[in-house]
């Protein structure tokens, strides 16, 4: 077993993130709302890899990702591996992928675009340039944002701005 398994417990039935870009997992945590859920959680802050120097990681027992969540940790952490836990096995891993358009899951913060129309304001969307570092473009007003510009449309979370690192 390496080392930094050694450090996380395993656990019986969920999933794992891992390769979370340090500093990434409790921005993560509160976007997806798994900081809300009451299930045992094991959260590695810059633990030492091999292969980027340092990561994150997030066990959480008793749940699974949606389609939402993935996208979302794709957006903060593009090299990102999702596998799911059952019987301590891995029964499925997958990595993260960032969709070529991003819909519904960051907003505008342009006044005039006409997404935050007061009278008709649309669906977001966000055409993305460069994956890492991060890059995406407005679709309607052409305004382009960098990681830790962007807002995220998550529900009752929208005032909070993603943190670029967290130090704990
Ligand atoms: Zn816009």
């Amino acid at each position: 077993m390496s080392e930094d398994k050694l450090k996380i417990e395993r656990i019986h039935k969920g999933t794992v993130i891992d390769h979370i870009d340090a500093g990434y997992a409790l921005t993560i945590l509160n976007l997806t709302g798994f900081d809300e859920s009451p299930n045992l959680m094991t959260i590695g802050v810059n633990v030492p890899s091999k292969k980027y120097g340092k990561k994150d990681i997030i066990k959480i027992e008793g749940e699974f990702l949606n389609e939402m969540q993935m996208q979302q940790i794709s957006i903060l952490s593009p090299n990102a591996t999702i596998s799911l836990i059952d019987d301590y096995a891995v029964i499925e891993k997958k990595k993260v992928k960032i969709p070529h358009i991003i819909k519904k899951l960051i907003l505008c913060t342009n006044k005039t675009c006409i997404t935050n129309s007061q009278k008709e304001p649309i669906e977001t969307e966000f055409l993305v340039l460069e994956e890492k570092p991060l890059k995406i473009q407005c679709t309607y007003c052409d305004r382009i944002y960098k990681l830790e510009e962007i807002m995220f449309t998550s529900k009752q979370k929208t005032e909070k701005k993603i943190k670029q690192k967290i130090q704990l």
